[in-house]
C-alpha cells in the first residue's frame, strides 16, 4: 500500500522496529472492521506481486496489467508506478469476496501481508544486503490493535509469509539505487518501456528475451539461459537486473560491457 500518499493512515515513525522487537495485533474475520481495509486503497504493485498475482489468476502478466492495474510515470522518479485498480461505487479491491475476504490470500500483496507493518530498507553503497527496520503502520479503521496478540517482527514475516516478497523487493531496490546512482532524473518513452517490460510485464520479457531474435541472448551462457527458461522467478531476477544494466550501468548483463542492441 502506498501509506505515505494516504493522508487518513497513520505511520508511526517513532520506534523503528527490528526482527527482535515486538508489536501487539490481531486481524481475524470476527472484528468488526473485516475488510475494511480493502477499499479505497493506493496500492502500488511491486515486481513479485505482479509476478504472484499472474500466477494465481492463470493468466498472462500483459493481461493482468490490461485488467487490473492503472499505471503512471512517477513525477518525482520518472518510473512507470503500477497500482492495483479499485472497482465499483465503494473502490473495492477487484479481489475482495464481500463475506468471505480475500480471494488470493496465499498470493496477496507484499502490503497487504506486511501490514500493520511498513518496511523500510537502506542500501549503502559500499555494502552488500540492506539493512531493514519496520514502523507500525495505522489504518483508521483498524480494530486489530486493540488485544492484539503479541508478536515479534520476526514472527510476523514467518507467519504472513513475506520472506520472498522482502527478497525480490531487494532486487528491484538495486535497480532503483542505479538509477539514483546514474544521476538520471528522467527516461525516454523508449527506456520507460523497457523498464515496464523487464519490471512488470515478465511474460513480453520472456517473449522477447527467450524467444525472439535477440543477440544479447547468444551471448548470455547457456547455464543462465536454461536457468532462467525453466524457473519463472529466475526470470523476474534476472529480468530486473538487466533492466539496471541496460538503462543504467551501460551494457548487457551477460558481458558487462558497453554494448547494446
Ligand atoms: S489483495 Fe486481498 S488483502 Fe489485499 S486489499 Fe485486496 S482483498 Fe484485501
Ligand atoms: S482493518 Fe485491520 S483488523 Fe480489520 S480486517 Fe483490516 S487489517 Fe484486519
Amino acid at each position: 500500500m502506498d501509506m505515505s500518499n494516504a493522508p487518513d493512515i497513520c505511520l508511526d515513525d517513532s520506534r523503528q522496529l527490528r526482527d527482535d522487537d515486538t508489536f501487539e495485533f490481531s486481524c481475524t474475520p470476527n472484528r468488526p472492521c473485516f475488510t475494511a481495509c480493502c477499499y479505497d486503497l493506493n496500492l502500488v504493485l511491486m515486481p513479485y506481486d505482479i509476478f504472484r498475482l499472474k500466477k494465481r489468476l492463470g493468466i498472462s502478466s500483459g493481461d493482468f496489467l490490461k485488467h487490473y492495474t492503472s499505471v503512471h510515470v512517477g513525477q518525482g522518479t520518472g518510473l512507470p508506478v503500477v497500482m492495483l485498480r479499485m472497482e465499483g461505487p465503494y473502490l473495492k479491491c477487484p479481489f475482495l469476496e464481500e463475506e468471505k475476504g480475500c480471494s488470493v490470500y496465499e498470493d496477496r500483496p507484499g502490503a497487504c501481508r506486511t501490514y500493520p507493518l511498513a518496511r523500510m530498507a537502506c542500501r549503502q553503497k559500499d555494502r552488500q544486503g540492506v539493512e531493514e527496520f519496520y514502523y507500525i503502520v495505522r489504518e483508521p479503521d483498524c480494530q486489530g490493535f486493540k488485544d492484539g496478540r503479541t508478536w515479534t517482527v520476526r514472527q510476523w514475516k514467518e507467519n504472513e509469509g513475506i520472506g520472498p516478497y522482502n527478497v525480490m523487493n531487494d532486487v528491484f531496490g538495486e535497480l532503483l539505487q542505479a538509477k539514483t546512482e546514474a544521476g538520471i532524473a528522467h527516461l525516454s518513452a523508449d527506456q520507460i518501456d523497457t523498464f515496464y517490460m523487464g519490471c512488470y510485464d515478465i511474460d513480453s520479457f520472456r517473449s522477447y528475451f527467450l524467444e525472439g531474435p535477440n543477440l544479447e541472448r547468444y551471448m548470455e551462457s547457456q547455464e543462465v539461459i536454461e536457468s532462467i527458461s525453466r524457473d519463472d522467478e529466475e526470470l523476474l531476477r534476472y529480468a530486473m537486473r538487466w533492466v539496471k544494466k541496460k538503462l543504467f550501468q551501460g551494457g548487457c548483463l551477460s558481458c558487462g560491457l558497453g554494448c547494446s542492441t
